[in-house]
């Protein structure tokens, strides 16, 4: 925990801000919002509550196991009074879901029927409404998650059948090179998608942009940019 700075931090996230700021003002006139999400692996929770004292309350989680030896020391409510919330934002595997069912606020990482039956069952047990991303591999990448984008809009119709999960957009990693090719094309997606009005669905959310590509991410219509190594430097992998 030595080598965190908690005045660095501070100064990133005032860089991020005024980045997407400024490309916000440049390109977009939707009048939606923005949001900036701490992506935490690797970092230690005390470091991670430090992000509250700068306006942030949305953590993003990418493994279960790390999340749950992490979760009880998160502040549970952030500096400026709401509660924290956590995304949780990894690959997912569908026997996992009970361990994080009752703590998450949102899934983004959904690309599966099996794995929505899933999360709908212990939703509803839990006698909780999930809301979810659908994960988009946009690239079309062998090695990434995600449901690929001919596929989408019949997958998102059968997720909507399932009581306790609430649709309400869409998440991907795209392919670092060529970026911009792919965020243009996950912006249409995103508005085909509005367009296509699936019943039970509320598609508000378009979670895209990371380290290297949220200021892009932001001129093709990202609501949500997760950013780790922006905020709290190069991950240090034990
Ligand atoms: C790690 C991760 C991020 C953040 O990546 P950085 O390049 O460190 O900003 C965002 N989204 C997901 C799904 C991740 O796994």
């Amino acid at each position: 925990m030595s080598n965190y700075s908690y005045d660095d931090i501070g100064e990133n996230l005032r860089i991020i801000t005024s980045n997407i700021k400024e490309s916000y003002a440049k390109y977009r006139s939707d009048g939606s919002k923005v949001e900036i999400m701490a992506v935490t692996k690797t970092v230690p929770p005390e470091v991670v509550n430090w992000v509250f004292d700068f306006g942030l309350d949305l953590l993003g989680e990418n493994r279960v196991q790390e999340y749950l030896s992490k979760k009880d020391s998160y502040l549970k409510d952030s500096g400026s009074g709401s509660p924290t919330r956590i995304h949780f934002i990894g690959h997912l595997q569908t026997n996992k879901v009970k361990y994080i069912i009752d703590d998450v606020d949102m899934i983004q990482s959904v690309d599966s029927l099996k794995l929505a039956s899933e999360i709908n069952r212990l939703a509803a047990t839990h006698n909780k409404i999930m809301d979810v991303l659908c994960e988009v591999n946009i690239g079309g990448e062998e090695s990434k998650s995600g449901v690929s984008p001919d596929s989408l809009i019949p997958l998102i119709e059968q997720i909507a059948q399932l009581e306790n999960i609430r649709i309400k957009g869409l998440m991907t990693i795209p392919p670092p090179s060529e970026s911009d090719i792919f965020l243009g094309r996950m912006e249409e997606l995103f508005h085909k998608v509005q367009d296509s009005h699936i019943e039970r669905t509320e598609i508000e959310q378009l979670s895209m942009g990371m380290t290297h590509d949220y200021a892009d991410a932001v001129k093709y219509g990202s609501t949500m940019v997760r950013i780790g190594t922006g905020i709290f430097g190069k991950r240090n992998y034990l």
